[in-house]
């Protein structure tokens, strides 16, 4: 038996190199992570300008008290510039964004003051009022953007304010799914008498997308040594990784096992957890490779708990695990001391406090247990049952 924990760690071992990296358009790279850091090539922004629409002026024409009548020499758009210098008595029509002008300092927004003729009636106004400054976003020669961060639109947004048109990004990790069975039917197809449909390449697609990674679908493989062997090696052939469920544990027609004991380079694990003992974890040719249980809850939990750390690092990507949360449990959860156990969880807000239950039945085949939940509850290892109350540890199907 090995323990979660070490499982991952050694997971994570084996992956010593990140995929290539491309230089993609930024209409291209939202979710990819980025392979470089992004220095500033400039400040942002580029020079002191209105942070209003209104009248720019020097500080030491605004009053004290009372108003002041000051001299509307221009009018300057976003987007222009004045050539000029502001001199005493004078101010400027400006609008928002528009570059300050030589001279001035301070912003009076119209909605304060009075026009007349071509004057402009102010009062006072702290000195600098309605500025925003040459490089107060970015700075130019800053890290704004670090290697290893997944991209979301804020930043492709600073890529885009920093004059950037394509990013260096880490390509998207190449996953084969395929699963092994006999009782294994192909959705859509007529189900032999004795068979199930084949739900966990579909679920594992979506989770091989959702981490970032692309899919290479390799259909269901039936439970006979040769054919096993040949789709695989040809499975690693066109993948980063290959990711297979069921055939892992010690029934007569568990092959994969049999199958990777013979291509070598495979560890099989029991790992001490609930669902989802066995795991298969090595490499075939090139590719990596992950035997999930055949058990669709198993294979879920796995691929989260396994596969998914795994395509992150592959991806380069920094962070490799979501952030867990503490949260207390509105009924008695029974737990088995010396393994971890991940129950289906609905977490949710209220009563002041986060709090957690389960979903029902959580026997590993019942896969609508997933489809209630939006998290897994962890028990961990030493403890033993939970009662209502007490505070448990919980995973979100979705990494924040
Ligand atoms: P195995 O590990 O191959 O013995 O499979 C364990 C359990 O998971 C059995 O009940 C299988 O029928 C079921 N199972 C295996 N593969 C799939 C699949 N692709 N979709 C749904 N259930 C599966
Ligand atoms: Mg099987």
């Amino acid at each position: 038996m090995i323990s979660v924990r070490d499982a991952q760690a050694h997971i994570l071992e084996r992956i010593t190199a990140p995929v290539q990296p491309e230089l993609l358009p930024l209409a291209a790279v939202l979710g990819r992570v980025l392979a470089d850091n992004v220095r500033a090539g400039m400040d942002v922004p580029p020079t002191d300008n209105s942070a209003v629409d209104g009248y720019a002026v020097a500080s030491a024409d605004i009053p004290a008290s009372g108003t002041r009548a000051l001299e509307v020499v221009a009018e300057l758009a976003a987007g222009s510039v004045f050539a000029g210098t502001l001199r005493p008595g004078q101010a400027l029509r400006i609008m928002t964004g528009a570059p300050m002008p030589a001279g001035a300092d301070t912003v009076f927004p119209q909605e304060v003051v009075e026009r007349r003729d071509g004057l402009v009636i102010v009062g006072s106004l702290a000195a600098g009022a309605n500025t925003r400054h040459r490089g107060e976003d970015v700075q130019a020669g800053d890290v704004v953007l670090a290697a290893g961060g997944v991209l979301r639109p804020q930043e492709i947004g600073v890529a885009a304010s920093l004059g950037l048109a394509q990013l260096l990004v880490r390509q998207r990790p190449r996953v084969a799914i395929l699963s092994t069975g006999d009782e294994v039917a192909e959705p859509g197809s007529v189900r032999k008498p004795g068979q199930i449909y084949d739900s966990n390449r579909f679920s594992l697609r979506g989770l091989v997308e959702d981490a970032g990674a692309t899919v290479v679908d390799d259909g269901i493989v039936p439970d006979q040594f040769g054919e096993l062997h040949a789709r695989l090696l040809r499975a690693a052939e066109h993948a980063d990784v290959v990711l297979t469920s069921g055939g892992v544990s010690v029934g007569d027609y568990d092959l994969v096992k049999a199958v990777l004991q013979q291509a070598g380079g495979i560890d099989f694990w029991q790992v001490a957890m609930q669902p989802g003992r066995p795991l298969a974890v090595g490499g075939i040719g090139p590719a990596h490779f992950f035997g999930l249980p055949g058990n669709p809850v198993a294979s879920m939990l796995t691929f989260h708990l396994f596969v998914r750390p795994a395509l992150w690092k592959l991806a380069g990507r920094r962070e490799l695990f979501g952030r867990p949360f503490r949260a207390t449990a509105l009924e008695p959860m029974g737990k088995k001391t010396g393994r971890r156990e991940f129950k289906r969880g609905i977490l949710s807000y209220d009563n002041d406090r986060w709090e957690v239950r389960t979903t029902g039945p959580q026997g590993s085949g019942i896969l609508t247990s997933m489809t209630a939940a939006n998290c897994f509850i962890v028990i961990e290892e030493e403890r033993g049952d939970v009662a209502a109350g007490e505070s448990v540890w919980v995973e979100l199907f979705q990494a924040l």
